[in-house]
């Protein structure tokens, strides 16, 4: 489906207006929610610093790349702090003012980047949250994070110390706790799962009714069995996008290109097996929709 046929399919008002949701994908899982002025990130990370540079050095975010993608934010959450989800974090917030939420991990790494203790909220991971922002209302769910499939181990496992002195190489950006988001907003929900795995009894039923949109994480995804079913399942979606495809070392100038091991036909498989009538949907690096009722 093109993501023009979406929105067209789910228009209400225009942006500015308190029921217009927009949903902006910002690559890997990131993506930026606006209703009513009110502008709530998750997961962005624009840098897409390049392999060689991962490799051999510490890591910068590049502030012109964040700079043209982003403007005002309220509120940033982070789903885990792996760089390719929180490494622009400290530099967004900075710029911004927004507000983060995370694990300590994440909230370790904020202390270091200098961000006021004020402007950080840092989760427990053995209880879900809620707190608002704005119009938003954020439940925030214990999860995890997919093994990789060779050795079956989360890459660099473990939390970012509150001794950590920026910067630091990306192997140093540990996984830290996990955190899956529910976002309620003018009617409308959404669900952020930023890495291919979950505590399925975790993920909260029932509540405001189904999700409207899943933005599902379809990376490294198959050293967890049936992820995606149990994803469906636990959620219950009326529309999946998936995300986390993108090769996140490839600057977003460049065309888009899969991550390795991605099978996106499997995915679409798995989907139509799960429940054939179930609506996929995908938007192109940077683009946006609105999210209708
Ligand atoms: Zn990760």
């Amino acid at each position: 489906m093109h993501p023009n046929d979406f929105a067209a399919e789910t228009t209400t008002g225009p942006p500015g207006d308190p029921s217009h949701v927009g949903v902006r994908w910002l690559g890997t899982a990131g993506y930026e929610l606006t209703c009513g002025g009110t502008t709530l990130l998750i997961d962005p990370y624009l840098t897409r610093v390049s392999l060689p540079r991962f490799v051999t050095g510490p890591l910068l975010p590049d502030v012109a790349a964040v700079d043209r993608v982003v403007g005002h934010a309220d509120a940033v959450l982070v789903g885990h702090s792996h760089f390719d989800h929180v490494l622009d974090v400290p530099y967004i917030a900075k710029r911004t003012g927004a507000h983060v939420y995370g694990s300590r991990s994440t909230a370790n790494l904020m202390q270091a980047a200098g961000l006021p203790a004020a402007q950080v909220t840092e989760l427990d991971h053995g209880r879900t949250t809620v707190f608002e922002v704005g119009p938003f209302r954020v439940t925030a769910i214990p999860s995890a994070h997919s093994p990789f499939a060779l050795g079956k181990k989360v890459p660099f496992p473990g939390d970012i110390p509150c001794t950590c002195e920026l910067p630091v190489r990306g192997k140093h950006y540990r996984c830290g706790d996990v955190f899956s988001y529910r976002i309620d907003v003018a009617g409308r929900s959404l669900y952020h799962l930023g890495s291919a795995n979950l505590i399925d009894e975790a993920v909260p039923k029932g509540g405001d009714g189904d999700v409207d949109l899943l933005l599902l994480c379809i990376a490294a995804r198959f050293a967890v069995p049936d992820v995606i079913r149990r994803s469906l399942k636990a959620v219950r979606p009326r529309r999946v996008m998936p995300m986390h495809y993108d090769n996140f070392f490839r600057g977003a100038e460049r065309s888009l290109q899969l991550l390795p091991m991605t099978r996106f036909g499997r995915f679409v498989d798995d989907v139509v097996g799960y429940d054939r009538d179930l609506t996929i949907a995908t938007l192109p690096l940077l683009g946006r929709m609105e999210l209708g009722p």
